[in-house]
């Protein structure tokens, strides 16, 4: 495909989820000329999200109006937000950024922003999309307190699943945690305060062939025993999936320092290794994934940028790596 003419910006931020809008509202505040790129509709796993209860200043909020929101006050402060597909983010040896898009055109800047996020590992079985979000979820801290008293299923091996069944508890009257193995990946010191939990029953040696439900939402999870191939129905109001989460990192063309889980470890500023290169949101490594610390990222990010560029203008070397 023939590039088009390459356009010019301080700054390319790439996703448009709450990590990408916060840090297009304060590129805006900070007078940068940036754009924001999404593949899709502004928002994110906002819009995979049907009631937010933990963001602080909205008691209760549905996925999509939130979305709608930051939306709105990204494009107050001059957002510019454009539909296309990012394919690849190259650093020149000059410095400059090169990102391209699905639709053949070239951003150049000197700092890039990521915001691309992550996607949660389907299981791909029969009920999970129809019920996600009506009792199929792969957050336990998002969803947890909307299955207070209820029994529920935590598909997985690994220490999120150990560690998010556990968490879950507090809420729910059992927490069945479901492992097609008969070890668990997860850390000793996690499988052992998970097992001496009284509320979590382990079932090892098993897959969930099918979620079911009804209107109102999930009713069972289908059990199917590996080694007999038997199944059964466990009643269940809700099933929480951890089955491992991809950041989307791959955009980025060529070595960039990450965690054991591929995600873009930043220092204070929120900077890459790879000078410019700025990530924030579920790309970046750290404790916890959330609305709340996405835009805390992006906040640090977009104000980094402003002084990283000053920093290149100015000749100051200590801006860059
Ligand atoms: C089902 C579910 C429920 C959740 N509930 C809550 C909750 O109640 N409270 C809470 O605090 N958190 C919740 N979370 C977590 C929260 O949604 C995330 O932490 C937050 O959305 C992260 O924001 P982000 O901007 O980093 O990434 P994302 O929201 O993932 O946004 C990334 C954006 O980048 C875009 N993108 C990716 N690749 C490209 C590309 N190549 N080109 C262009 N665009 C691209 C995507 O389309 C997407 O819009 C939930 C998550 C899920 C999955």
């Amino acid at each position: 495909m023939t590039k088009r003419v390459a356009l010019i910006y301080d700054v390319v931020i790439v996703g448009a989820g709450p990590a990408g809008l916060c840090a297009a509202l304060y590129a805006g505040r900070g007078l940068l000329k940036a754009v924001t790129i999404e593949r899709g509709a502004p928002g994110g796993e906002l819009l995979n999200t049907d009631l937010i209860e933990d963001y602080i200043g909205f008691e209760s909020v549905k996925g999509w109006e939130l979305a709608q929101k930051m939306t709105e006050h990204a494009k107050q402060f001059g957002a510019e937000i454009v539909t296309d597909m990012v394919e690849r983010i190259h650093r020149d040896a000059d410095g400059w950024f090169d990102v391209e898009t699905a639709r053949g055109d070239s951003y150049r800047s000197q700092a890039v922003i990521l915001t691309a996020g992550g996607t949660p590992v389907k299981l791909g079985i029969p009920g999970e999309k129809e019920y996600a979000g009506k009792g199929v979820s792969y957050c336990a801290v998002c969803d947890g307190a909307f299955f207070r008293g209820e029994r529920l299923a935590v598909v997985g091996g690994g220490d999120a699943a150990v560690e998010e069944a556990d968490y879950l508890t507090r809420y729910a009257s059992k927490v069945h945690l479901v492992h097609r193995r008969d070890e668990f990946r997860a850390s000793q010191l996690l499988q052992e305060r998970a097992f001496s939990n009284p509320k979590i029953e382990v079932i090892r040696n098993t897959v969930v062939p099918e979620i079911v439900g009804n209107d109102t939402g999930v009713t069972h999870a289908v059990l199917e025993d590996n080694s007999t191939g038997m199944r059964s129905n466990l009643d269940v109001g809700g099933v929480f999936i951890f089955a491992g989460f991809k950041p989307n990192t791959q955009l980025v063309d060529g070595h960039v320092d990450h965690d054991a889980g591929g995600y873009l470890i930043t220092d204070n500023r929120m900077m890459t290794s790879m000078a410019g290169l700025f990530a924030a949101g579920d790309v970046r490594s750290q404790v916890t994934r959330q609305i709340t610390t996405a835009v805390g990222d992006a906040t640090t990010a977009a104000i980094a940028v402003e002084k990283f560029l000053k920093g290149l203008r100015e000749g100051d070397g200590k801006a860059k790596k």
